[in-house]
Formats: C-alpha cells, sequence, structure tokens
C-alpha cells in the first residue's frame, strides 16, 4: 500500500457544526489539521487558533505560522460563516456588513493568503462552503443568499485564474444541515422546507464533511470550479 504524505489542512470555524465534522474526517485520515475560529471547541487531533476571520493581519500571521512548520499548506476550507436572517425593508447596515465580512470577504482574503503559499509547491486544494440558498435564494435571507451567491462566482474565477498553479478550487452548497446555525428556525417553517427536500429529511454534518474530503483529494484531481449540491435532492 503507498504511504500518503500528511496533508496540512487549515479549516475555518472547526470548533462546531460542519466544520467540526470536516476536521474529523482529515484527522481520522492522518492529516495535520488546523482550525481557526474565535471560540475553542472540543475538536480532537486539530490545532486550534483563536481568532477572528475578519483580522486579515491575524489570518496573515497566523498562515505565515503554518507554512513555517510544515513548509506547505496543502488545503483550505473556507467553512465559517453567520446567517443573519433579514425582511428587505428591515435590513440594518451592521447586518449587511458583517454577513458579508465573514462569508465573502474573508473567503476571498484567505484564499488569496493561501494560494500564494499553495502557488510556492504548485499544488492545493480550496474549498469554499457554500449554501442552496446561494443558489435559489430565499424570502427573508437575501443578504445570506447574496454573501453565498458571491462566493460561488468567487469560486469560478478563481478555479481559473489558479489551475495554471496547480490549484484547485471548488465549493459545496449545502442544503439544510442539522447544526446550530439552523436552530433559530421556528418549527413550522422548518417542516414546510423539509417537504421541498426530494429525500424529506435535512442533511448531517458529516454528509457535506465526506464531500470536502473528496473534493480535497487527488481523486478529484481533474474537477475545479464545480458547486457540488449536498441537498438531499433538494436543487435538480
Ligand atoms: P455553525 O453556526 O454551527 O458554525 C459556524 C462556524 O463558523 C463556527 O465554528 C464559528 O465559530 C465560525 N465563525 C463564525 N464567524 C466567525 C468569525 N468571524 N471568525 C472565525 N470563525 C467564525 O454553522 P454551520 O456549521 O451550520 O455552518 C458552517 C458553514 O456552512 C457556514 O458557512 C454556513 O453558512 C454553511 N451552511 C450551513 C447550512 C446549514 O444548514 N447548517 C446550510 C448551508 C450552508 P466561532 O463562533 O467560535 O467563531
Amino acid at each position: 500500500m503507498k504511504v500518503q504524505e500528511k496533508r496540512v489542512v487549515i479549516v475555518t470555524g472547526g470548533n462546531r457544526g460542519i466544520g467540526k465534522a470536516i476536521v474529523h474526517e482529515f484527522a481520522a485520515n492522518g492529516d495535520i489539521v488546523y482550525v481557526i475560529s474565535r471560540h475553542k471547541g472540543e475538536e480532537a487531533g486539530a490545532v486550534f487558533f483563536e481568532a477572528d476571520i475578519r483580522d486579515i493581519a491575524k489570518m496573515k500571521e497566523i498562515l505565515q505560522t503554518i507554512y513555517k512548520e510544515n513548509k506547505k499548506i496543502d488545503i483550505l476550507v473556507n467553512n465559517a460563516g453567520i446567517m443573519e436572517d433579514a425582511l428587505i425593508g428591515m435590513i440594518s447596515s451592521e447586518n449587511i456588513l458583517e454577513q458579508f465580512q465573514i462569508n465573502t470577504f474573508s473567503v476571498i482574503e484567505l484564499t488569496q493568503l493561501a494560494s500564494r503559499f499553495m502557488k510556492r509547491n504548485k499544488k492545493g486544494s480550496i474549498i469554499n462552503i457554500a449554501s442552496i440558498i446561494g443558489v435559489m435564494g430565499n424570502a427573508g435571507q437575501s443578504v445570506y443568499s447574496a454573501t453565498k451567491g458571491a462566493v460561488i462566482s468567487f469560486t469560478k474565477s478563481a478555479a481559473k485564474e489558479l489551475s495554471g498553479d496547480g490549484i484547485r478550487v471548488n465549493a459545496v452548497a449545502p442544503g439544510i444541515i442539522q447544526t446550530d446555525l439552523i436552530d433559530h428556525v421556528p418549527e413550522e417553517k422548518m417542516k414546510k422546507r423539509i417537504e421541498n427536500i426530494s429525500m424529506g429529511r435535512t442533511g448531517l454534518p458529516e454528509e457535506v464533511a465526506k464531500t470536502v474530503v473528496f473534493l480535497a483529494s487527488d481523486d478529484a484531481s481533474y474537477i475545479s470550479g464545480q458547486i457540488i449540491g449536498v441537498d438531499g435532492g433538494a436543487v435538480i
């Protein structure tokens, strides 16, 4: 059996929810995993950096530290995100700024930072966690959907630009996944949303994580610029 070299993986928001499941999958594979989030979780097998991904100077410092330690960065998973619902007419400027800063601007900044290091080794894989809402839209979530729609178009352009450097860029667009993020959705509303899912159920963080690990792997060596739905057949 071929012994695979340990890969260096960075997962933003890896302390809970989908990110935690992603960390678990990579760690179980024997990879070296780094987590960046504002609070420490209970993730096993990962090195934790406490930071806000909006702090770009700090992100630069963290990525430099990781590169110095390992002489490479193989995989970046831009997973951290927030969702703040508001109807058009009621959206505050703070709501717009915060969601775009965390969900979109930081994805662009971190892609820039990581790709500079990946270029040195002519190899890398970047996976952005978008959302089904960025594809379909949703009433009450216009800003969130715009932040994720922007991530989707950024993913496509970045894939085109970075292919020549051996870097693949893809996005995963999850449907409704059981995490803290959807805790606030009222039961009736959730019931209606589940009725629109072909499989008639919500998804698990592990189901997203396995897709991310596949996209990051050499098994996906000819896949770039794709938006992979993990949504139980909600978008067909
Ligand atoms: P959770 O709310 O469970 O987790 C969000 C993660 O993002 C936490 O680890 C949080 O850590 C981190 N995070 C948020 N803001 C920042 C910040 N400023 N700096 C650093 N870390 C931050 O959400 P999910 O696991 O459900 O969501 C993960 C991703 O999946 C998000 O991008 C979300 O939009 C997307 N998604 C989720 C869906 C779902 O149904 N759950 C569906 C579609 C997409 P901390 O607060 O400690 O900083």
